[in-house]
């Protein structure tokens, strides 16, 4: 029979691997406490149209890649119609949850984290997955309390400098642009759909579609024979209107004395709808062709346009299969040996063996447990094998003596150890 594979695009994490992954999520998880971000949880299906309402229609993500189906119901008779998608990102979700829980009635701004999986059928390749994990943060509130200032932006971008820190990625490159708001974009658009005018002819088909319903999207076009005349075109820092510029300068003075260096970056939209004011991306040398390692953005007028109140808000997504990526570049490997290798020998030792492993992994000291089937050569091997650090023979004489012979696979060296120390000694030498 021909084996089951996993999906297209989807990949199994496996140790050791997964200790990376792990030791990510517990250094970001530290940093948000220190921010005072707190985790929320949105399920991964959501309704189709909150993307569609959000990231957009236009968008590639909405139009090109999502994961959807029209829900039938459990019975014939059910009335079927509505569409649920697999979220391809969490910003949407995180918004209608605060939304539909009416988070804007809690004191000040929230400041919101999570970690979870999304979805996106793109064409997989390294560094990009249909399945793939972000790590994001959110802060939105109502405007009265504070959450449209340009030092929310600041505090965001400042806290990801310190988060790449601490989980060991150095040599990263702060892009930062801003995408307007409703009120300058009008003018923008009209002088891209002017600018686009004379060109459009030479155009992919999505360019040629685009420039009519949603312009700015024509910028997201990654056609190699696009590019040129992509580059040609107007860019919106040239249009902006009075409080955007302000917002953005403001924003750019706050990075420059919390010292974090930033590159403007004009021609960066990032292929979502919701943006408005500070768009940003993180990129990392290391990384190759899918170079960005994270991205965000505001998004004032995102929670109108899904039927809440006023809420302007920040927020970015970092790709965690990137960061991990990114992080064994730097060739920190993390790998956590075993303790101690329990070799019970002889008839009637497993039972030994068993308690032993017991007492010992009450005492913090990590454990596995042998066989009593295995010879004394067997059962070091096997030791030496799974990295262990130590291997514990568990004899008839050393039960019945109280003493206990304890190898160091490191340096070779075996000494008797009293079974009340053993959890002592080995502990000492980690
Ligand atoms: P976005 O949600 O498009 O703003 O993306 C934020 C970050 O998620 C990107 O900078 C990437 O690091 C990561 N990302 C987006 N799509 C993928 C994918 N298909 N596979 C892996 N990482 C991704």
């Amino acid at each position: 029979m021909s084996a089951i594979k996993s999906i297209r695009g989807t990949r199994d994490l496996l140790p050791p691997e997964t200790a990376q992954w792990n030791f990510v999520e517990a250094a970001v998880r530290d940093v948000f406490r220190i921010y005072n971000f707190h985790e929320i949880r949105t399920p991964i299906i959501e309704d189709l149209q909150l993307f569609q309402r959000s990231v957009g229609e236009e968008t590639d993500i909405v139009s090109k890649e999502m994961f959807a189906w029209e829900d039938r119901g459990r019975a014939e008779s059910e009335k079927s119609g509505q569409w649920i998608a697999l979220r391809p990102e969490n910003t949407a979700g995180v918004v209608r949850a605060y939304i539909e829980h009416k988070m804007w009635e809690r004191p000040g701004l929230q400041r919101l984290f999570y970690i979870g999986p999304q979805f996106r059928r793109e064409r997989p390749q390294k560094g990009r997955y249909r399945q793939f994990y972000q790590i994001g943060a959110e802060v939105i509130g109502p405007p009265a309390a504070g959450s449209e200032s340009p030092t929310v932006d600041a505090e965001v971008i400042e806290m990801l400098a310190t988060l790449l820190d601490r989980v060991g990625i150095s040599g990263w490159t702060l892009e930062l642009n801003s995408v307007g708001c409703k009120d300058c974009r009008p003018a923008y658009n009209n002088a891209l759909r002017e600018a686009l005018a004379g060109v459009i002819d030479k155009m992919c088909s999505d360019c040629q579609r685009r420039a009519v319903t949603n312009p700015l999207r024509v910028l997201d076009c990654k056609v190699p024979a696009d590019q040129p005349i992509i580059a040609k075109l107007p860019v919106m820092l040239d249009y902006l209107d009075e409080s955007c510029r302000i917002h953005f300068a403001k924003l750019q003075e706050l990075l420059t004395t919390l010292s974090i260096d930033h590159v403007v970056n004009a021609q960066m939209v990032r292929g979502i709808d919701y943006y408005v004011k500070t768009a940003f991306e993180f990129t990392h040398g290391a990384l190759g062709a899918q170079n960005a390692i994270l991205g965000g953005g505001r998004y004032d007028g995102l929670s109108e346009n899904l039927g809440g109140p006023p809420a302007p808000g920040i927020g970015f997504a970092i790709g965690e299969d990137r960061f991990v990526m990114a992080r064994q570049q730097s060739g920190d490997t993390l790998t956590q040996p075993v303790d101690v290798y329990i070799a019970p020998l002889g008839e009637g030792m497993d039972r030994e063996a068993a308690l032993l492993a017991r007492e010992l992994r009450r005492h913090d000291v990590s454990a596995e447990l042998g066989n009593e089937g295995f010879r004394l050569k067997k059962s070091l091997e096997t030791a030496s094998r799974i990295g262990a650090r130590y291997a514990l023979i568990v004899g008839e004489n050393e039960v019945s003596s109280g003493e206990f012979a304890l190898k160091n696979l490191g340096t070779g060296e075996q000494q008797k150890v009293p079974r009340r120390e053993l959890a002592k000694i080995i502990q000492s030498s980690r």
